[in-house]
């Protein structure tokens, strides 16, 4: 590779630091930061003047959708009740969806990713990681793959048996035995063993048991007893809704977190998504393990799971990184506009506190997109989330001229205030990833982001046309699940 010269206007070097004006970043041939050092704001061109230099960003939890579930004509809706409308979910290319999603990342400043893969087919998981391998090459984004671990409550959390009698007869026996289908832990190591030849450099496998409600006791403890062994990190959902919490309490009555902690599953190799309905001690709990926490807000949002407690989470010490989930605010896989709710949802008052409100400190929010992020996809001696001599060169440069447009001092901001109030994926103007250019000039690099989403959307199409979703189907198992919940069936110890 290469190495490469930029002259910028402005830096924030790291989280907690205080911004920077004119540098000259060098990047050497290794792929890592050379030199970083100030320069006369006078020698710089105006676009030049324009940037401003930062660590890229991680997204810590996704799924790798190129294809969105509001154009599969899923509505957003609670998760339990969204998961059965994911059936209508066409099947499609699977390196199409995979490298349109990392480069509608790439393109909001994503550097990093952990990609929790959910099977179009479980026949087909191997060549499905096989297409997000070469998704990351092609792209040059970081992948962390979470090979899933799926094998206990494929449609509700409880007993099958009990939700088949909310089936119509002829439905009763396939729903009863509907996890006899899915892959046995020991099926699923011998195929991970086989996956890793698809790893290279900015892709590596991890293990993801999907979450504890849909992976059972055995396959959690192997995984944990496999991780403690090779040293590869975990990452599962914990916790995301309210019904998640109900079916936990019901079935750990001594507890449930603490249950994960005796089977070996918390360490500093953990991360868990969503944690919204995790109480003070099961967080401090976590923190005390060294787990990573990936908050993911605008999915929580979208799919009513909640909000998790950004305040105390943030203080109770917990490794924090951002997710997108695949369900940006606004649909647009907008890493910046994530960041930005954090910061807002961080730094609100809470409960208990008196007099003034404490003056906003950006630093947990930035940390968190920078550097906690970042470590749930490649553990936390990798050296990045800082512009420094040394460092991974992952740099996302902004350019502010339309985020400042009306700033009537000299020049333009260089606090990260403005990033965090205004930025959003239309200011990304370059992004650097080990020293490759992955965005120049707002534009993906390794691949035709245009061409494929027309051909994932033509193909989505076409296959929707040829065999249409089964909506009779698709109201029986709403009805059935509602009915299941509302009968407080998930609550019942098995
Ligand atoms: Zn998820």
């Amino acid at each position: 590779m290469q190495g490469s010269i930029w002259r910028i206007g402005a830096l924030l070097p790291a989280a907690g630091v205080a911004p920077l004006g004119a540098h000259v970043l060098m990047i050497g041939t290794d792929g890592r930061i050379a030199a970083v050092t100030p320069c006369d704001p006078g020698e710089l061109t105006e676009d030049e003047a324009a940037l401003v230099a930062m660590p890229a960003l991680a997204n810590a939890h996704d799924h790798g959708r190129g294809l969105a579930t509001l154009a599969c004509g899923v509505q957003d809706a609670p998760l339990e009740h969204w998961m059965v409308d994911l059936s209508r979910q066409p099947r499609v290319d699977p390196y199409d969806t995979a490298v349109l999603a990392l480069a509608r990342l790439a393109g909001s400043g994503v550097a990093a990713v952990y990609h929790c893969h959910n099977t179009q087919s479980s026949a087909a998981l191997l060549d499905e990681a096989s297409a997000v391998s070469q998704a990351a090459r092609d792209t040059g984004v970081r992948v962390a793959f979470g090979w899933p671990f799926f094998d206990a409550n494929p449609l509700v959390y409880g007993d099958h048996a009990e939700l088949a009698s909310f089936f119509p007869p002829e439905r009763r026996t396939a729903i009863a035995t509907m996890d006899q289908a899915l892959r046995p832990c020991a099926t699923n190591m011998a195929l991970f063993e086989q996956a890793a030849a698809l790893e290279h450099e900015t892709f590596a496998l991890h293990y993801h048991p999907v979450a504890p409600q849909w992976a059972r006791p055995d396959t959690l403890a192997a995984i944990a007893a496999a991780s403690a062994r090779t040293g590869r990190r975990v990452h599962t959902h914990l916790l995301e809704t309210r019904l998640q919490r109900e079916w936990a309490d019901a079935c750990f009555p001594q507890g449930f977190v603490p249950w994960l902690d005796e089977i070996g599953l918390l360490s500093s190799r953990l991360t868990v998504a969503h944690g919204v309905w995790l109480r003070p001690d099961e967080l401090a709990l976590l923190a005390a393990r060294g787990v990573t926490l990936s908050v993911n807000i605008s999915s929580n949002l979208r799919l009513r799971s909640g909000l998790p407690a950004l305040g105390d989470i943030a203080a109770c010490g917990v490794g924090l990184g951002l997710g997108l989930d695949g369900m940006a605010l606004d649909d647009d896989a907008d890493m910046l506009r994530e960041l930005r709710l954090a910061n807002l949802l961080m730094t609100q008052p809470r409960a208990g506190e008196n007099g003034p409100v404490s003056l906003p400190d950006p630093a947990p929010a930035l940390h968190a997109a920078w550097v906690g992020g970042r470590a749930a996809i490649l553990g936390t001696a990798d050296g990045g989330g800082q512009i420094a001599p040394g460092a991974p060169a992952d740099v996302l440069l902004l350019d502010r001229r339309r985020i400042a447009w009306d700033w009537i001092d000299e020049g333009l901001p260089t606090d990260p205030a403005w990033l965090l109030a205004r930025a959003t994926r239309a200011d990304v103007a370059h992004l650097l990833v080990a020293g490759r250019p992955v965005v120049r000039h707002g534009r993906v690099v390794g691949v035709d982001e245009a061409a494929i989403a027309a051909r994932l959307v033509a193909q989505a199409r076409a296959t929707r046309a040829a065999s249409p979703p089964d909506a009779n189907a698709i109201t029986q198992a709403h009805a059935a699940t509602h009915a299941f919940y509302a009968s407080g069936c998930h609550c019942r110890q098995p």
